[in-house]
């Protein structure tokens, strides 16, 4: 079994979820692999700490109330269009939309690069490196590991 399907089947391999072949599979790379088997304890390690995590007791209302209340802190409309002018704008924007598809359809392949130069602009200017790749040791590159991102062996 390679890197990444190993990768995929850790969570259920920890959970005793797989068939007896597809553990014996994934043990046996485990027991040769040191990025998997390293990946497989901090995952282990991740499950021990939500075990430890406190259960919070909410009362039987509670996700109710929570959404009473976020909804009353919404801004509310300060005037309601007739349902016609509604109507209206929709057919208006989805006639424009469908004008634009096939406008872009259309068009040369020259957009998604510009998006990539308009993004990487954004990135600069923020100061950061929206493209750089995440480092190892967080729980973003545990992840990008984990999902089998990466190239495996
Ligand atoms: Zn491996």
């Amino acid at each position: 079994m390679r890197c990444t399907q190993v990768r995929k089947h850790l969570s259920a391999y920890q959970d005793g979820a797989l068939s007896e072949r597809q553990r014996a599979q994934v043990g046996e790379h485990l027991a040769q692999c040191a990025g998997c088997a390293a990946l497989a304890a901090e995952l282990q390690q991740a499950w021990e700490l939500l075990d430890r995590a406190e259960a919070v007791d909410t009362s039987p209302g509670f996700v109710a109330a929570v959404i009473r209340r976020v909804q009353a802190d919404l801004p509310q409309p300060a005037w309601q269009a007739p349902r016609w002018a509604v109507a209206a704008a929709l057919i208006v924007c989805l006639s424009c939309g469908g004008l634009a598809g096939y406008v872009h359809s259309k068009a040369p392949v020259a957009a998604p690069v510009t998006q990539l130069a308009l993004a990487a602009d954004v990135s600069r200017q923020l100061g950061i490196d929206a493209f750089a790749p995440a480092p190892a040791d967080t729980v973003a590159g545990a992840y990008v590991q984990f999902a089998g991102f990466e190239s495996g062996r």
